[in-house]
């Protein structure tokens, strides 16, 4: 099904999960805003393929846990579309492996302040920017949490995973809070999916190391977390909000 021309922000699209999602919602139809944080040749580098491919993308810088620079970006976004119809809240970081007696205080403020904040901030514009209530038409969010919510990550980081159950609790509250306004938020919960995030925080062979631990037995690729995002947006997910979406081989 193609969901015919319409606008679609990306956080974290630029690498990951996010860049899967950028690459399939173009070849839907969707023209695609592309936030990354640092990684400017990632993002511009998948702007250029998504229009090799006839697909309409661009690359917008911004850190969404913080508000101006949040801002910003919708200020650009509004420019550069108009309106708009789809969110999803990709960005996230994890830390180093730690158990909670050895981290600081800066560490889970930056944790809390990317995943959980950031993803606020940045539904709340969207927000604005979507609800009858405010005059638009309404819109689709989707939050990628992950199955660390469920688990707790005891002992690698748990300070990680209860951003991501604040996410999830999040999902619920805004799905329920803006039904009637023509906006459906939902979130897929990925397993252990095969981007650079393991090797930043400092575990580069954690997928090799975990995937024997997956029901499944193999990581997940984040086409095939992608997939799930582009449901939950489009039409076919129409009388699903407030959804959480486990992709996780079984784990
Ligand atoms: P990734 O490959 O490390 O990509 C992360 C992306 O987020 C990058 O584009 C990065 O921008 C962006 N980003 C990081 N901090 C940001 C900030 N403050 N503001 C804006 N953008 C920021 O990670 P990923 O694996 O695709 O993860 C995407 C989401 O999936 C995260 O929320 C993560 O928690 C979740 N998840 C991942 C897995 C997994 O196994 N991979 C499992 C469960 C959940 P730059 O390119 O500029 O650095």
């Amino acid at each position: 099904m193609t969901d015919e021309r319409h606008n679609l922000l990306i956080t974290g699209g630029g690498r990951g999960i996010g860049a899967a999602v950028a690459r399939h919602a173009a070849q839907r139809g969707w023209r695609v805003a592309i936030n990354y944080a640092r990684d400017s040749l990632a993002a511009e580098t998948l702007v250029r393929a998504i229009e090799a491919e006839g697909g309409e993308a661009f690359a917008v810088r911004g850190d969404v846990g913080s508000e101006d620079e949040v801002l910003g970006m919708f200020a650009t976004v509004d420019a550069r579309f108009g309106t708009l119809h789809g969110l999803v809240n990709s960005a996230g970081i994890v830390a180093p492996k730690a158990r909670l007696d050895e981290m600081n205080v800066s560490r889970l403020e930056r944790i809390m302040r990317v995943n959980v904040i950031g993803t606020m901030l940045c539904a709340r514009e969207a927000v604005k920017r979507m609800s009858t209530r405010h005059g638009h038409g309404g819109g689709a969010i989707v939050n990628v949490s992950s199955v660390a919510a469920a688990l707790g990550s005891p002992a690698e980081y748990i300070d990680y995973a209860a951003s991501k159950g604040a996410v999830d609790t999040f999902t619920v509250g805004l799905a329920r809070e803006v039904a009637e306004e023509g906006i459906r938020v939902n979130a897929v919960r990925p397993g252990i999916i095969a981007t650079g995030i393991h090797a930043s925080g400092g575990q580069p062979d954690r997928v090799e190391r975990l995937r024997s631990v997956v029901p499944m037995k193999r990581e997940g690729s984040p086409d095939e977390i992608a997939w799930a995002i582009l449901w939950l947006l489009s039409r076919e997910a129409s009388y699903t909000t407030g959804a959480i979406l486990d992709v996780g081989g079984g784990r």
